[in-house]
Formats: structure tokens, C-alpha cells, sequence
């Protein structure tokens, strides 16, 4: 396996409110090579969008990073100057949210917004970043890109528009798009054609993907390696073979059981009793115990550490006490170990 193209380590994020400390995420841990396309699924509140926003140091106050690295290409992201990090996002690092228009800045063409993009990352003449711009409006499948270049966003349809905010990561040289929900906002065939492009630029430009979901069937259609998180934490990460498809964490067994798509005509759906941690209370042990029916005495001491399933190439590894003697990876340490204090200032200058 190559060197990782993102690497995040047991990252903890916290925000602050009149209510306490919110332990949004809580020791995440996971890699992305090259080319891959990475999911990470789970229910609203997990944590996952707020890890793709630490990813590019966009967590902003009262939320911050209270610990761990988050290393790309092998420099770490948390010990960068303003300066280079302003040159990572967007030049080496792009992002796409649910909802591309409200991305886009209304009163400019979105070729303007592009070429700008293009001529602080690449240091190119306007005529050069034109050219660059319409090429990568054609690259991502966008009709007409000339007559693309020169619209306003409310000209382009919700597809358009986020095929628009993808070309402008790959327009000035990212290697990594982080998106988050990226289909989520748009109707059912649109989505299919996202998630295509996707796929098709990975292989075409090798272009490495976070996909930040709660669709199990879009983690399905579109990733190779997928993270389940819960509560901050991911519980099961493998291939999505490996995730979807053998039996693992009783979490993600809940998560499948109640998709409609996969139980029998007539049947009930599962339900996961409970909800989601508000993450001010810390729970003790695995964070799933309080509504996990697999439930034992162990459950309720200290966190589960990961447990190898299986001999594949690929780890498929499960944060429960119901697998195995022998753990792949040590118990995490309860709450975050390094990067104390007052909260760091993230706020980007200029979002991309
Ligand atoms: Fe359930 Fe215990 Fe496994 Fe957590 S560690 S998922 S509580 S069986």
C-alpha cells in the first residue's frame, strides 16, 4: 500500500456552549491512499462533518481541535502557518458541501469565481486561467462550458452548480475532495450522476475522496474503504464488503436493518432504541452500550478496542467486545491526551 494521502490520528474536537464542553469527536483515526474513495457513514451527530471541517482547520469557535494530527501528503495540518494552510485548502485539498449554491458567491459568474481560484493557487495569467477553468468545466461533464463560464450561479441547475463547485477544486490542482453530503440536497437522478462523476474522477485523475454520508446505498455505490462512526468515534472500518455485507458492529447491523431497501417486502424495519449522545455527557466504555441489545458487563468498563474480523488484505476491524481475544489496535485513551488549553483560532481567511 502507497503512503496515505490523509492521515488522521485519534482527533478530538470540542465546542463550547453555556451547557459545558461538547465532545463532538471524539479519538477518530483513519487513512486515505491515493485514488481511493473513503466513506464516512453515520448518523447525524456522529462527528463526521465536523471531522471534514478539522480537516481543513475550518472548525470555528466556540468549536477546536483539542487533540491529535491530521497529516497530508505527511506534513501536519495543525502545525501549519496561516500562509500554507491557506494554500492547501483548495490547492491541495478541496471541498464540496450539501449545498452548492449557497458555496457560490451569487453576484459573480461562476467562471470568475473559478479563475480566481485558479490564479491564486497556480499563479496564472487571466487568459491562461480562462482556458483552465472552461477545461475543467468540460472534465466534470458540465454542457457548454464556455456558455458555463460566463453564468450566475442561479443559471445552473443543483447538479450544474456542484459540478461547478468540483471543478474548481480539480481546476486549481487538489489531489483530495472532501464532500460533504454531496448528493444529499438533490433529486434522486441528479444524484446518480454525482456519485458517477465521482467514481469516474478517481479513476481518471486519481483523485482521492472523503464522502461524509448517512446513505448507507451511496457508501455502497461509490466508496472502496468505509469508517462507521458513532458518538465521535469510529466503531467498524473495512471495505465496504467487509462493512456492508458480513455481519459486525451491532451498530452497523442497526444502520442496515433499518434501511427499507434491504429488509423483506412487508416486513418491519429495525429500530435503533435510543438516540444519537449529546455529547456533553461522557459515557463510560463502549459509547454504544446504552442502546446496544448485545449489551454485557464488560460493555460499561473501559472503551472496546478494535478487533481484527477475518484474514482479508484489506483490515476489517470492529470496537466491540463481542469479537475476538486479541485487538488490532490498543483501548483509546479516554478523552483527549494532547493539544490542551483555550480553544485555536481556525477561521479560514477566504473559503474555497
Ligand atoms: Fe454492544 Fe458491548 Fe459491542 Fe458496545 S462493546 S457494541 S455495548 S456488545
Amino acid at each position: 500500500m502507497s503512503t496515505p494521502i490523509l492521515e488522521v490520528e485519534d482527533l478530538h474536537v470540542h465546542f463550547e456552549n453555556y451547557a459545558g464542553t461538547i465532545h463532538a469527536v471524539n479519538g477518530m483515526s483513519f487513512s486515505i491512499q491515493p485514488g481511493e474513495i473513503y466513506g464516512l457513514v453515520g448518523e447525524s451527530g456522529c462527528g463526521k462533518s465536523v471531522t471534514a471541517l478539522a480537516a481543513l482547520r475550518m472548525v470555528k469557535p466556540p468549536g477546536y481541535i483539542a487533540g491529535g494530527r491530521i497529516r497530508y501528503r505527511g506534513d501536519d495540518l495543525l502545525e501549519l502557518s496561516e500562509e500554507r494552510m491557506h494554500a492547501v485548502r483548495g490547492g491541495g485539498i478541496a471541498m464540496v458541501f450539501q449545498d452548492p449554491f449557497a458555496s457560490l458567491n451569487p453576484v459573480f459568474t461562476v467562471g470568475d469565481q473559478t479563475n480566481r481560484i485558479i490564479r491564486r493557487h497556480l499563479g496564472l495569467s487571466q487568459k491562461e486561467a480562462r482556458a483552465k477553468a472552461v477545461d475543467a468545466f468540460d472534465k466534470v461533464g458540465l454542457p457548454d462550458p464556455e456558455t458555463v463560464y460566463d453564468s450566475y450561479p442561479f443559471h445552473l441547475s443543483g447538479g450544474m452548480q456542484q459540478r461547478v463547485m468540483i471543478a474548481m477544486g480539480l481546476s486549481s490542482g487538489a489531489d483530495l475532495l472532501i464532500a460533504d453530503e454531496p448528493t444529499t440536497a438533490l433529486d434522486v437522478t441528479i444524484q446518480a450522476q454525482i456519485l458517477k462523476l465521482l467514481t469516474d474522477l478517481r479513476k481518471r485523475e486519481n483523485l482521492a475522496i472523503l464522502l461524509i454520508t448517512h446513505d448507507l446505498g451511496v457508501v455502497a455505490e461509490t466508496c472502496d474503504r468505509v469508517g462507521v462512526a458513532y458518538a465521535g468515534h469510529i466503531v467498524e472500518t473495512g471495505t465496504v464488503e467487509q462493512c456492508l455485507y458480513t455481519r459486525g458492529h451491532p451498530y452497523t447491523d442497526g444502520l442496515l436493518g433499518a434501511l427499507p431497501d434491504l429488509v423483506e417486502h412487508g416486513a418491519d424495519l429495525e429500530v435503533i432504541d435510543g438516540s444519537v449522545p449529546d455529547g456533553l455527557e461522557t459515557i463510560p466504555g463502549c459509547p454504544f452500550h446504552p442502546r446496544c441489545p448485545h449489551v454485557m458487563d464488560v460493555c460499561r468498563g473501559d472503551p472496546p478496542p478494535f478487533y481484527r474480523l477475518g484474514e482479508g488484505r484489506t483490515t476489517h476491524a470492529v470496537a466491540c467486545y463481542l469479537y475476538g481475544e486479541h485487538p488490532v489496535i490498543p483501548p483509546r485513551a479516554p478523552g483527549p491526551t494532547d493539544r490542551p488549553g483555550p480553544p485555536r483560532s481556525t477561521e479560514p481567511e477566504e473559503a474555497t
